[in-house]
């Protein structure tokens, strides 16, 4: 038995903040802004992965208004959600995901991202695909207020 699952997320960027996207640190002026340590590609995976399952989203799971997930890393999230996911008997068959931003340029950190997503789902990185577009300079995206991430999850029945 197959599920599919979507997820999507969104955070703004701003100064004095880090920028971790996919569980890598990318050298930036500007990060990303949230409770937890905002990485936008890890908790689109996340959600996809809850989706999937029709357990809720995230913000159910791993509620922004709990202190334990304050600058929590997003790849404990993801550990978590994975947690719930096995605990259905679900596992992983691949992922593909779409971070949105203008600046900087992430594709060198692609290979990284996908290491560590597959590692902690289990999976191949060829089982885990990482894209990323502008919006050609259009909206908040190109204004670079914020980013977005994108990320479609098929599941397994074991
Ligand atoms: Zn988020």
């Amino acid at each position: 038995m197959m599920r599919i699952g979507f997820g999507i997320d969104f955070h703004q960027l701003t100064t004095g903040r880090d920028l971790w996207i996919g569980g890598v640190k990318i050298p930036h002026a500007r990060g990303a802004l949230g409770h937890s340590d905002a990485d936008v590609l890890l908790h689109a995976i996340c959600d996809a992965l809850i989706g999937a399952l029709a357990l809720g989203d995230i913000g159910t799971h791993f509620p922004d208004t709990d202190q334990q997930y304050k600058n929590i890393d997003s790849k404990i999230l993801l550990q978590r959600t994975y947690e719930l996911i096995k605990s259905k008997n679900y596992r992983v068959v691949n992922i593909d995901s779409s971070v949105c931003l203008e600046a900087p340029k992430i594709k060198k950190y692609f290979d990284d991202m996908r290491t560590v997503i597959a590692g902690i789902l289990e999976v191949l990185p060829d089982d885990v695909s990482v894209k990323a577009t502008t919006t050609e300079r259009m909206g908040f995206v190109g204004r670079e207020e914020g980013l977005v991430a994108y990320a479609t999850v098929m599941l397994e029945k074991v």
